[in-house]
This record gives structure tokens, C-alpha cells and sequence, in this order.
């Protein structure tokens, strides 16, 4: 009797595979373990193994598998419900999924390069015979493929080998060599052990009787431990008076002791509980959550900013880990996790756990156990959106802060989920609440929320009565008209800055484009340099004296002569941060003006080298894009200055008023957050735009009937689900032939409305030409699974069609 299993592979294919195994085999495996398994000319790949059975495949003859990797199951059977759900609704393989949701280490291949650690030390680890053979290739060979282990060990069975090089931290993953996140480490003290005890104190004071100071500091680090009830920084020390060299002075004295942590991973003895009361309107919005959850699922908490919508999760995190239940909360950003786990560390203490990309592969190993084994080391798992992924086993809340964030959807590679959505059905799927936050809701959402899908509670106050800030428009035209513009400052909004700085307040300036200047134009004839590999102008850079590409890279130096009629007389046109922050070192020349979009914020820790220099008032004015927008929170703050909200609002895109709002709400709200009410200066061409006026009168419910409006009139969510089909190819003739080809069968068997083949703003990325389709589902009627099959059977016949199999085709179920 043969036994075979259905094995998923992390890559695109419509199918899993079948893989034969012995009987032993079969009786030990279950669902949810990897196997090592050939596939393709001599490459293997970790498998997952979905199912087992005794029917022979019909179309090829089953292979063996190498090895089994897992004693027990890594992925649950609620996962792969999971998965197969976001493969069927985000129209990709099953492989695609779990090959995104996995952490790399747990997917190895024949493909993937390992190399040696610098700071691993051999002789401080025991290596077998085998570990020390791949270690000893790695001091010769900058890298090995995980193929050529196999030769260097003689053997098929090598993964084992290499997990455990990889937990002893003697080689890591190529994908990890480029950046490797490493939070920020805050140096403590404390005393030394013998000294932990209450009689042991009198003793130490006796042998400190000659040093005063000495004598002082340990007095003090007592006092300071039993009002901070935490583990004591050094800083907290120096800030009370006790100098570097006392420190240093007790610490070679071994009395005192220094250690450091990384600032997201405290250890806390026992969760040090910060207590802090809700405010009246907190507690009752609070209460209204919980009874909304016993009719809803889903409830969104719709708080002003400042509202402190934090401590509302906090509290009711705490009433979900009470009855053991773990607790899922996802973040629009990476960068914002830190300002959060010290918030959540603070109360929880070590049952928090933090989950993403950019941790390394053992740290997200290390989570992804935790979770699996349900340990009170992940009660509370906080990440981006990859978080939704992990393994876990009795999932009771999930809180989605800054819901309407355009980040929770992933753009590229598929699978092209957006993971608030997807959150939602894995909480149906443990039974478990959602809770979504948002000062700014997303249409659809406050459409879900107002029409009884979901639970609707509301919190219009700021925490501590705090006055919203008072928004100011700026009619640039009338500035310019009037020559009261220096740079791209209005008079008002230069005074604004100085009184701000003056009464020893910070400042936040918007601006949503980066670089110098989106574009430069020759004077004589008009020519724009362009990206030669894509349809886009170059942005130019003044202080790299270059033109650059926003979207593939391409750069060159600024050229001195048109490249087209070789005139000199070039002029840079529009504006970005880099020339904010020019502007605003000669207008204020003895302020620190800073600058925080991608380009400064790309290299290690950019962003939160920033984000903390900001916060220590290093920096008087942070210039930034849309980063600035994402939740953080500042508590000095006196203003906040948007240099153009036009650029904001004439984007093509049916979203792109809403997001012009909630942009301009949302960074608006960083400003006054503690004590004065703060001040938001808005210049625009356009100070009577209806949405301009509902950023000035916060009226969401406003904004929300217009746009709502606008999108049953042209048939957009909430009244439609779309699909865009992209179609890229090198060869502009086949392109347009193929994506007409596939709209005209589209629109001939679909029966609603399919639109294009369009050429979008950007028609051109890479050298690739590009051209979108767009099909409409109305969400009336239930046509939506048997629409998004039709769809997938359809470009089942397009890739038949020889001339078009090379087109890449991408779809994107309710894109971005
Ligand atoms: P939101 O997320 O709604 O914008 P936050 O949760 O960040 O607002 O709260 C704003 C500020 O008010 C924060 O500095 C927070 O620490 C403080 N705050 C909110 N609620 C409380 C409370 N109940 N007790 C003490 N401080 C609070
Ligand atoms: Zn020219
Ligand atoms: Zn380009």
C-alpha cells in the first residue's frame, strides 16, 4: 500500500504537490509540519504538509520526500483555513501566502545563501562534526548555497544542520545581510546581588562611610526604586543628581552593576503596572465597547486624536489576557512599535511580544514558538501587518489601531492582502473581537460602521480636556499676489513659526513631496529630463547636485545644458522637503531644522534616530512627508504648518479626497497634544475646497456624505468591490494587443461593468510599458466569489494564448 502527502511549496503554483513517503513516515506526520522535498531539476524547498492519503497521483509519479523537519506541526489547521481564505479572496496560490507568511528561517531552500557571522566566536560553542564542517567552507567562502552544503556534507539531510547554525548564531540568511533591525540598547544599574537584601544595606553603608557621594548615590537609587518601580536607568540616576564618575566609581566597587537592554525588549520583573484611571468619557466609551461586543464582532472606536484611544485598548487588552486569551495588535508602521511597547511593557510587563519584518530571523522564530505554544511571553503580540500570520491558538482580541492607514494593504509581492480586512475573518475564525481606531476612519469602514455590520462608539474629546487645535487657512494666491511670500513661506506662517520657537515650543512642517524639486524644465524649449526606464520626470536634488528617479533608482548628475537644445538656462519647478529645509535654514538660521521623509530616514534606524532626537528637542522644526501623519505622539509641539494642501488633493484617484483629509486631520493632530491648544496653518490656492473647509471644521460626517456620494455615482466601495488586472510587458504593440484581447473577454462574459484597458498616469516603470483593467463587482447580490472564478478561468486562457504567456499579469483584489 502506498502513503502519500499533499505538500504546499512557498512559490506560485496553482496546486500543491504530491510527495511519497514510507509508513513510518505516514504515521508520524501531521498537518501543519515542513518537509525537505525536491522540486524541479535538483532544487529542494521546505514544504508544508497540508494532507495524507493513499491515491497516487494521476498526471506524474510522486517523488520522495528528503527529510521531515518538525516533531510537531508549526502551522495550525486555523492558519491554513486562514491562508486558504486570503489565497482564494486575494486571487493567489496558496504557495504565495505561505511562503510571505512564514519568517525566512523557516523556509529554507537550495537557493538561499547562507554566510559566516563576523562575531561569531567558534571556540565559545560546541560544534558537531557537521556544524563545524559548513563552518569551516564559510571562513574560505564569503557565502554558500544551502545546495552546496549538501556536497560539503555527503548527505541529503542538511536543514537540520543549518537551523542550528542559525540558533547558535554562527550564520545568518542572505535576505538578513542588508539591514538587520536592531533596536535601540538603554544602559541600567543595579546593585549588585549580595547587596539586593534590606540587611545587607546597613553593612554597605558602613563601607561607604568615607565616600559621602558614594553614600548618597546608593541612598538615592533606593529612593528612586521604590517610586519609579521600575528597573532604573542610568539616566534616571544622572538626572537625580548622581554624577558619571559615582556611577562609575560604585560600579568598579562592584556594587553597583551596568547592563543594558534594547529598548523594545525590557524585561521587567513583573508587570510593574503604571496604574492610570480613565477619564469619565474614556470609561464610558469604553463600557460602550464592551456592549457593543456582545452584539458585534467588530466595532470601531472613532476617537479624535488625543483622544487617548491607547488606553482604551490597554484596559481592555487587560480584561482579554485575564481569561487567557491572547491578544493581537496591529500597527500601521513598523517605526511606531517602540513609542508602543514601552507604553505596553510599562503595564504588562514580559507578556508582551513584538513581531516584524525587520526583527531578525530568530527573534521572529523565537515569536512565531511563543505564539505557537500559547506562553505568557506573547499574551500581547504588537506588529505590522506580517504579525497576522503567526500560529496562534486561542486569539481573543484583535485591536487594529490607526485603521484607515493605506500600509495595512500590501502592494507587492502577492499576496496583495489588506490586513485589516483580513484580521476580521481571522477573528471569525477564533471567534475573537476586533476592535478598529481611528481618528479618521476609512469610508468603507465608517460605512460598515454606520450601516450595522459593525459596532459604532465614539470619543470627541481630547484626554485631559485639551482644546482640538485651531486650524488657519492661508490663501496663497492672495500671498503671492501680494508679495508676502519669501520662498515658499507666507508672512503668516513665518511669524507663526517664530512665536512658536520663541515661547520654546517645536514645529511640524508637511510638505507630501520629497527631494528638491519634482522636475526641471529647460527655459528655451521647454524639454523635461525624464527617467529613461520609466514615465516619470526626474526629481532633482540640490545638495547631491543630482536628478533622480522615484521609482526605479536611476539617477545622474544634474546637468548644466538642456540635454535637447543645449541651452543653459534650466529652472527647477515645484517644491519638496529638501527645499523646506534649505528655506528654512536661512529664515531661521540659528533654529535646528530637520528633515524626515524616505531619503533621510533609509539608512539604519533612520526614522527612529529622528523620531527620538525630536522628542529630546534637539530639533526646533521637523520638515517630513506623510510620515509625519502615522500616530506619533509629541508632547511639545506648539504648531503645525502644511505648506501646499493642494498637491494633497488633485491626485487621480477615487480616494484621494478622503486621504487628503484624513492626512491633513491626522498630522493637524500631532499639534498642542499636551497643556495649550496648538495651531495648524494650512496654505492653499484653494481655501474654499470643501474638503479644506471640513479639515477646518473637523467634519468628518461631512467629508464622509460627499465622498460616500461620489462613489455611488461612480460606482466605487463601499457600493462596488474592485479588481485591477496589470498587465506589464517590454514590448509596448503586445501589450496593448494582449490587454485588449483580455478586457474585451472580460467585459463580454462578466456581465458588470469592466473598465480600460487603461494607460495609467505612469505608464511606464523599468522599461516595462504598463496597462490596467478594472472590474467592477456590485457588494448588492452575493456574485463576488463566482466573479473573482469567471476571472481566474479567464486568464487561465489568456496564458494559453502563446504570444501572450509572456505578459505579467498582477491582480489586486480591492487595491489601494
Ligand atoms: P490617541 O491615540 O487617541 O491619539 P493617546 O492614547 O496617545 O491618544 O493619548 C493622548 C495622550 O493622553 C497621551 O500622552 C496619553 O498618555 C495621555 N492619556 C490618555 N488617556 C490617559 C489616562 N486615562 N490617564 C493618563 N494619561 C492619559
Ligand atoms: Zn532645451
Ligand atoms: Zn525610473
Amino acid at each position: 500500500m502506498p502513503f502519500f502527502i499533499e505538500v504546499v511549496l512557498p512559490l506560485s503554483l496553482p496546486k500543491p504537490f504530491t510527495y511519497a513517503v514510507n509508513e513510518a513516515e505516514y504515521a508520524f506526520l501531521q498537518t501543519g509540519m515542513r518537509v525537505a522535498v525536491p522540486f524541479g531539476r535538483n532544487k529542494i524547498y521546505t514544504g508544508l504538509v497540508l494532507t495524507k492519503h493513499q491515491t497516487p497521483p494521476q498526471l506524474y509519479e510522486a517523488k520522495d520526500i528528503h527529510q521531515i523537519l518538525d516533531d510537531f506541526p508549526l502551522v495550525t489547521q486555523t492558519q491554513l483555513d486562514h491562508w486558504q481564505w486570503i489565497a482564494s479572496y486575494y486571487m493567489c496560490s496558496l504557495g504565495e501566502v505561505y511562503k510571505s507568511a512564514m519568517p525566512g528561517a523557516f523556509l529554507l531552500e537550495s537557493e538561499t545563501l547562507i554566510t559566516s557571522r563576523p562575531d561569531f566566536n567558534a571556540e565559545n560553542e560546541q560544534l558537531s562534526d557537521d556544524e563545524y564542517l559548513v563552518y569551516e567552507a564559510l571562513q574560505t567562502q564569503s557565502a554558500l548555497k544551502v545546495q552546496e552544503v549538501v556536497s560539503i556534507l555527503n548527505k541529503k539531510t542538511i536543514l537540520p544542520v543549518i537551523n542550528r547554525l542559525i540558533a547558535k548564531n554562527a550564520i545568518s540568511l542572505q535576505e538578513e545581510i542588508n539591514e538587520k533591525y536592531k533596536p535601540k540598547t538603554i544602559r541600567y544599574i543595579r546593585l549588585q546581588g549580595e547587596f539586593l537584601k534590606q540587611e545587607q544595606l546597613s553593612e554597605l553603608m558602613e563601607v561607604l562611610s568615607r565616600a559621602q557621594k558614594q553614600r548618597d548615590a546608593v541612598m538615592q537609587f533606593f529612593q528612586l526604586q521604590a517610586s519609579v518601580k521600575k528597573p532604573i536607568t542610568a539616566k534616571i540616576l544622572t538626572e537625580a543628581g548622581v554624577t558619571a564618575a559615582v556611577i562609575k566609581a560604585l560600579v568598579d566597587k562592584n556594587i553597583f552593576e551596568e547592563y543594558y537592554l534594547e529598548e523594545d525588549r525590557i524585561q521587567f520583573d513583573n508587570a510593574t503596572n503604571t496604574g492610570f484611571g480613565l477619564s469619565p468619557k474614556q470609561q464610558q466609551a469604553f463600557n460602550e465597547i464592551k456592549t457593543s461586543f456582545e452584539q458585534k464582532d467588530v466595532t470601531l472606536l472613532h476617537g479624535i486624536t488625543s483622544s487617548g484611544k491607547t488606553e482604551i485598548y490597554i484596559k481592555l487588552i487587560e480584561e482579554f489576557i485575564a481569561t487567557g486569551r491572547q491578544v493581537l495588535y496591529l500597527l500601521p508602521e513598523i517605526a511606531l512599535t517602540t513609542q508602543l511597547v514601552v507604553r505596553l511593557t510599562a503595564y504588562f510587563g514580559n507578556q508582551v511580544a513584538v513581531f516584524h519584518s525587520k526583527y531578525s530571523n530568530n527573534e521572529r522564530v523565537e515569536t512565531w514558538q511563543q505564539v505557537l505554544a500559547g506562553s505568557e511571553k506573547a499574551k500581547v503580540v504588537i506588529g505590522a501587518r506580517s504579525a497576522l500570520f503567526l500560529p496562534f491558538e486561542d486569539l481573543g482580541l484583535i485591536v487594529i489601531d490607526e485603521e484607515h492607514e493605506q500600509t495595512f494593504k500590501q502592494v507587492d509581492p502577492a499576496p496583495r492582502y489588506h490586513a485589516r480586512d483580513a484580521a476580521i475573518v481571522l477573528a471569525n475564525l477564533h471567534k475573537a473581537k476586533v476592535l478598529l481606531g481611528s481618528a479618521t476612519p476609512g469610508i468603507e469602514t465608517y460605512y460598515n460602521a454606520t450601516h450595522g455590520k459593525y459596532g459604532y462608539v465614539t470619543l470627541r474629546e481630547r484626554f485631559g480636556n485639551v482644546t482640538p487645535p485651531e486650524i488657519i487657512l492661508i490663501d496663497i494666491k492672495d500671498k503671492y499676489k501680494r508679495k508676502r511670500m519669501t520662498g515658499h513661506f507666507s508672512d503668516e506662517m513665518i511669524d507663526a513659526i517664530t512665536e512658536t520657537l520663541y515661547n520654546g515650543k517645536q514645529v511640524i512642517l508637511f510638505q507630501n513631496r520629497r527631494g528638491f524639486s519634482p522636475w526641471v524644465e529647460c527655459m528655451t524649449c521647454g524639454h523635461v529630463p525624464q527617467c529613461p526606464q520609466c514615465d516619470v520626470s526626474l526629481t532633482y536634488y540640490k545638495y547631491k547636485n543630482a536628478l533622480r528617479c522615484h521609482y526605479c533608482g536611476y539617477n545622474i548628475a544634474n546637468p548644466t545644458n538642456c540635454h535637447k537644445c543645449h541651452s543653459t538656462d534650466l529652472n527647477t519647478k515645484g517644491f519638496g522637503t529638501e527645499q523646506i529645509e534649505m528655506e528654512l535654514k536661512s529664515l531661521f538660521p540659528n533654529k535646528n531644522s530637520w528633515r524626515m521623509d524616505q531619503d533621510t530616514t533609509r539608512g539604519k534606524h533612520g526614522y527612529e534616530k529622528i523620531i527620538d532626537s525630536f522628542k529630546n528637542k534637539e530639533i526646533d522644526i521637523l520638515v517630513g512627508t506623510q510620515m509625519l501623519a502615522k500616530g506619533l505622539h509629541f508632547d511639545n509641539v506648539g504648531m503645525v504648518g502644511i505648506l501646499n494642501a493642494d498637491n494633497m488633493l488633485f491626485q487621480p484617484d477615487f480616494r484621494a479626497f478622503e486621504r487628503a483629509y484624513q492626512m491633513m486631520v491626522q498630522v493637524a493632530g500631532r499639534a498642542g497634544r499636551k497643556g495649550d491648544r496648538g495651531k495648524v496653518f494650512i496654505q492653499t490656492y484653494n481655501p474654499l475646497h470643501n474638503v479644506i473647509q471640513q479639515v477646518t471644521t473637523n467634519d468628518y460626517e461631512g467629508m464622509y456624505k460627499e465622498q460616500l456620494y461620489e462613489r455611488h455615482n461612480f460606482k466605487y466601495p463601499p457600493f462596488y468591490r474592485l479588481i485591477r488586472i496589470t498587465l506589464k510587458h517590454r514590448d509596448y504593440e503586445k501589450l496593448k494587443d494582449s490587454a485588449l484581447w483580455l478586457y474585451n473577454v472580460l467585459s463580454q462574459n462578466l456581465g458588470i461593468p469592466v473598465l480600460g484597458p487603461e494607460e495609467p498616469g505612469i505608464n511606464r516603470i523599468r522599461n516595462e510599458y504598463i496597462r490596467t483593467i478594472m472590474v467592477k463587482i456590485p457588494s448588492a447580490g452575493n456574485s463576488l466569489g463566482a466573479t473573482k472564478k469567471a476571472i481566474e478561468k479567464i486568464l487561465g486562457s489568456f496564458e494559453a494564448v502563446p504570444q501572450y504567456r509572456p505578459v505579467r499579469v498582477t491582480i489586486n483584489a480591492d487595491p489601494y
